[in-house]
């Protein structure tokens, strides 16, 4: 099976040139000027860009969260994230306490067994680590292609570990060549918080966000960039949204340590006055950390341009407004955390980054694909337009303009956080190893296809 992709504006993080591509089955087998060999599908990519397709390091499908599920299972939210031009999903599995790291891989295995329509790996939530399962996390990142363990400092109660079990977990990860993804909130003091906000009669959706200060996700960013540095170990913090908690990864790498971070869409284009819309309206916006006041969008622009912040990953972890968000009307704090994105991210991200200036086509692709694929070990299988890659490449129309809404978007939710949203650039045809998935709005592909993958060890150093 060969396709030929002919008269495209190839780019990668480092490249940007005219040129075709022969695809070979599942892999790039060439590239060069006018090729003209045969192939079973020849597709013209006049005027468009050919990216590899995007990689988000960070979602939620079917994920279980206040005694809900989010509403994407890994059929539905892959197929979503096809259309939106990514090709590559690295989710959570959960182990939950009493249970060994294999049995939360396996049961992540079964949940996802044949739905994903792209390919597919798992980062392991760590909710307790005794001593006697340390060598299991060595043996996860070097058997079971599980290279990276995400642990919480908030949710009391639920997915909270102390700060030896965070020491401990990231002493074994760095020895390993794993990598340990910190959930970077104080949330202890937030507890408190809410506690007093409730006492107070405070229900509305506003307080997730006033209990939650940026101080909060600044303390915890320091906590586990030093924690880290005492076990020698790399970091990286997940969904970074404010200001001063980017000071502090930007302290820690002008120290040149091995800290990284990702922010997300909804904290570069959405803020708190969200959360002041008529009625429950904000629950929309429920999602951890909270959206912040928009001066720190600008920041966080600067972050990624400067490369204090190497990832736009989505934490899709979608609730219905009906029924799901519904289950804290009377109190904020029983709201599911979480919001939708999957689909959104690459137009939102070039239309913002791009369109607006301020960043270019090669930080794009790095920010959407090349760096996450080489942070979890998929690089360059994943991640890149080279011989010898997956073919995962995502044809992108520059010039198109879409209206981001529920009414149109193919993840099962019934709202979109960016509604209205007018955004330049579209992800116009799909293809993942070399299969065409998504073409002329329609999704070509059969859900299970998608494969796991085996991730290999942090790879960025
Ligand atoms: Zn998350």
């Amino acid at each position: 099976m060969k396709t030929l992709i002919k008269n495209g504006r190839i780019v990668t993080a480092v490249d940007n040139y005219l040129g075709d591509i022969l695809i070979e089955d599942e892999t790039v087998a060439l590239i060069g000027k006018k090729l003209d060999m045969t192939a079973d599908t020849v597709i013209d990519a006049a005027d468009k860009l050919v990216i590899p397709g995007g990689v988000d390091p960070h979602t939620h499908m079917e994920f279980p969260f206040g005694g809900t599920m989010a509403s994407d299972d890994f059929r539905t939210g892959t197929i979503a994230a096809a259309y939106g031009g990514t090709t590559t999903i690295v989710d959570f599995a959960i182990q939950y306490r009493g249970e060994s790291l294999t049995q939360a891989i396996d049961n992540w295995h079964r949940k996802a067994e044949g739905k994903p329509a792209i390919d597919y790996g798992f980062h392991l939530i760590v909710s307790e680590l005794p001593d006697e399962r340390v060598p299991e996390l060595k043996r996860v990142i070097r058997d079971d292609g599980v290279t990276s363990f995400k642990l919480f400092m908030a949710y009391p109660g639920a997915f909270l570990v102390d700060d030896g079990t965070i020491f401990k977990a990231m002493s074994a990860a760095g020895e390993a060549g794993g990598l340990v993804c910190m959930h970077a909130e104080n949330g202890i003091v937030i507890q408190e918080l809410i506690k007093r906000a409730l006492a107070e009669g405070h229900t509305a959706p506003k307080y997730h966000a006033l209990t939650r200060p940026t101080k909060a996700e600044a303390e915890g960013t320091a906590r586990a960039i030093a924690i880290a540095e005492m076990a020698e170990a790399p970091v990286y913090i997940v969904h970074l949204s404010c200001h001063d908690a980017l000071v502090k990864v930007q302290e820690a790498r002008d120290m040149a340590l091995p800290a990284y971070a990702e922010t997300c869409p909804q904290y570069l284009f959405l803020d708190y006055t969200r959360y002041e819309q008529e009625g429950f309206e904000g629950a929309k916006y429920v999602l951890t950390p909270p959206l912040r006041d928009k001066w720190h969008q600008d920041e966080l622009w600067k972050g990624l341009r400067m490369d204090d912040l190497q990832v736009v990953s989505t934490d899709h972890c979608p609730f219905c407004f009906k029924e799901q968000k519904e289950l804290g009307k009377d109190d904020f704090s029983k709201i599911p955390n979480g919001g939708p994105g999957v689909e959104n991210r690459l137009s939102l991200i070039y239309n913002g980054g791009v369109v607006g200036g301020r960043i270019n086509l090669n930080r794009f692709v790095q920010l959407v694909s090349t760096a996450p694929a080489k942070l979890f070990g998929l690089f360059p299988k994943k991640g890149t337009i080279a011989v010898g890659s997956d073919a995962d490449i995502v044809i992108f129309n520059p010039q198109a303009e879409t209206t981001i809404s529920a009414a149109t978007h193919h993840m099962n939710i019934d709202y979109n956080a960016y509604e209205g949203m007018r955004v330049q650039g579209v992800a116009e045809t799909v293809l993942s190893r070399g299969k065409v998935i998504i073409a002329k709005g329609k999704y070509l592909g059969t859900p299970g296809e998608g494969r796991f993958l085996k991730r290999s060890t942090f790879g960025w150093k």
